[in-house]
């Protein structure tokens, strides 16, 4: 069976070194973006420059007819899915809680969760024997924070990647019988646009290896959950952060 994953913020950063990864190890690639065009075609280029498959596919993963036109569009394109790399994320306004205001703290959440949720939801509607599919895998990106919390700059961040390590706790066993493996990954801070060069300077004193991962090393990772190599992994929570817990 070949592997159809869609991959979501694949445009840039931790998204778009999981998705040329996955297309070296013979992924077809369903590279989503939300508004960045040119970022998710290079990476397309790149991909097929080096002889794999994928396509570009435009969908703000908050937007939920739009999640399922990116399903319908990639299954169309490259074949019956059988991979979800639940990637897209937002940072939100460095702020505290007291300074929060309802609209950003709804916004964040349906990106990081809700849209996580529903983009699970249409692969497991795919996959799942239960539904004639074939199986596959789910990889939920969370970060270390949800556990740290992020006093003082983004406890609601945490909370969202919090609700992201119980979305695969409680899916796990809901379709482990029907051949669908679900897996978090946990990554520290990580070389890209999301933490800016200033946070990625300052925090590299607190990790133990004295240093940010690359998007690369939390790539691997993420290949790994995806592949057969992780068979027997399912409800599992890889903390990828350089000796900081
Ligand atoms: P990034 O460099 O800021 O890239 C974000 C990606 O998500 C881009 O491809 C962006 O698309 C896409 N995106 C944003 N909002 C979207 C939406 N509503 N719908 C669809 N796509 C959307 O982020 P990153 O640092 O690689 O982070 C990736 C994931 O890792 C996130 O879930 C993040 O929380 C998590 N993480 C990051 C770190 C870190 O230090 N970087 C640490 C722990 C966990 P466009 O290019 O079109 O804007």
């Amino acid at each position: 069976m070949s592997n159809v994953t869609i991959v979501t913020g694949a445009s840039r950063g931790i998204g778009a070194a999981t998705a040329k990864l996955l297309a070296s190890e013979g992924h077809a690639v369903g590279v989503n973006y939300v508004s960045n065009k040119n970022a998710a075609d290079a990476v397309v280029a790149e991909i097929t420059a080096a002889g794999g498959r994928a396509i570009a596919v435009q969908a703000d993963t908050a937007d939920e007819a739009a999640v399922v036109a990116m399903f319908e569009t990639v299954e169309t394109q490259l074949g019956p899915i059988t991979g979800l790399v639940n990637n897209a994320g937002i940072n939100g306004r460095r702020s505290r809680v007291d300074e929060l205001g309802a609209d950003e703290i709804r916004r964040l959440l349906d990106i990081n969760v809700t849209g996580c949720i529903v983009c699970a939801r249409e692969a497991v509607k795919r996959m799942s024997t239960k539904h004639g599919g074939q199986g596959g895998a789910i990889v939920n990106v969370s970060s270390g924070s949800a556990n740290l919390g992020n006093p003082g700059i983004g406890v609601l961040y945490a909370v969202s990647k919090g609700a992201l390590n119980s979305l695969t706790i409680g899916l796990a066993q809901e379709v482990a019988a029907e051949g669908i493996r679900v897996n978090t990954v946990a990554p520290g801070m990580t070389n890209t646009d999301m933490p800016g060069a200033d946070r990625i300077k300052a925090q590299a004193e607190k990790i133990p290896m004295g240093r940010v991962a690359e998007p690369a090393e939390i790539a691997e990772a993420i290949a790994f959950l995806l592949s057969d190599k992780a068979s027997y992994v399912a409800g599992a929570n890889i903390r990828i952060g350089g000796g900081r817990l």
